[in-house]
């Protein structure tokens, strides 16, 4: 029989790539979706999409035990921590309670289930020492953070009683297929505006947070490695350097061949948070010693892919 793999949040820039690296892996490919969000784009054809909502937890349930997969990643969330300031309490329902609900109905599939937790760096919050590592003290500043530490620390609980999960603690990852309202995809897409003459400046909040950006399809990877190996863990999966929002902006005005960029750049209040950790950095040696994982996109290439995607 084919293998089959259960993915949630296949309508996301992380869901896209895994799903497409699943049906190159020859896996039988069966995804969530949320009516509301319409058809997931970048999509393979060969997905089977389930109608549903993963916050519907008996429903999903019943798909679940159906479908019966080897593998399930659960990738659906409430994906930005701006958002999950304005609607926190879906946010604890859709990322941390709806996660162990996926778990629970996984442990009832039986023994022969791999699961991974799409995790985040924003459980540990501003934290003591940088790089953090999957020892970091877990200690979110915002609802986002705190919704995704109570399903990491579940995974950790799931596993005590023989489940098969791992959780990937991923720092911020993204491509071409970024959103919006992620601030690198703003940047390139406004810089691209500004080199084609369709804007003229560049509004953003905090310039100084820094960051550790990998290349989201490295991300979706490690995913996999950590479903596939032979014990369940917690991975950091990070590159281990951090950059600063103001060196995001200025790689991708670099990219666009812009070089007297300072005065397009303006600050708004409004894009502020009301706690935003001032630098993420991750060491992801445990990944690399027993996944054989290693990030293989540069900071500046990355930045260059999406500036040139967005002009294209
Ligand atoms: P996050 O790390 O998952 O929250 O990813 P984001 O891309 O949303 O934000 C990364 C950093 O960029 C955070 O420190 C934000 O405060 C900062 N930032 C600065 N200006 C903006 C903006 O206009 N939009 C967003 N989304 N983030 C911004």
């Amino acid at each position: 029989m084919t293998p089959r793999a259960f993915v949630t949040g296949i309508g996301g820039q992380d869901g896209s790539y895994l799903a497409e690296r699943l049906v190159a892996d020859g896996m039988e490919v069966h995804a969530l979706v949320l009516d509301a969000d319409g058809p997931p784009a970048d999509c393979p054809e060969q997905v089977v999409l389930h109608a549903g909502d993963i916050g519907d937890i008996e429903s999903t349930r019943r798909l679940l035990l159906e479908v019966a997969p080897t593998e399930i990643y659960n990738l659906a969330a409430i994906s930005s921590v701006a958002q999950s300031w304005e609607e926190s309490d879906l946010t604890a329902h859709v990322n941390g309670s709806s996660a162990v609900g996926l778990m629970e109905s996984a442990r009832r599939i039986g023994s022969d289930v791999r699961f991974v937790q799409a995790s985040s760096a924003e459980i540990f919050g501003e934290p003591p020492h940088a790089p953090q590592t999957e020892a970091t003290p877990i200690s979110p500043v915002n609802p986002y953070g705190a919704a995704k530490a109570f399903a990491h620390l579940s995974a950790g609980v799931f596993r005590q009683r023989d489940l098969h999960v791992s959780s990937a603690i991923l720092y911020n990852h993204e491509s071409p297929r970024r959103r919006d309202r992620f601030v690198t995809r703003k940047i390139t897409s406004t810089v691209a505006a500004i080199a084609r003459g369709d804007a003229d400046h560049l509004t953003l909040g905090n310039l100084d947070a820094r960051r550790d950006w990998g290349w989201a399809p490295d991300y979706v990877d490690a995913m996999v490695r950590a479903a596939r190996a032979d014990r369940p863990g917690d991975y950091v999966i990070a590159t281990g350097r951090a950059h600063s929002v103001r060196d995001f902006v200025a790689a991708a005005f670099a990219a666009a061949g812009i070089t007297d960029w300072e005065p397009l750049l303006r600050q708004d209040a409004a894009f502020l948070r009301p706690a935003d950790p001032s630098e993420l950095v991750g060491d992801a040696a445990l990944a690399r010693d027993v996944l054989g994982w290693a990030p293989t996109v540069t900071f500046e290439e990355i930045v260059a892919r999406m500036v040139a995607a967005d002009l294209d």
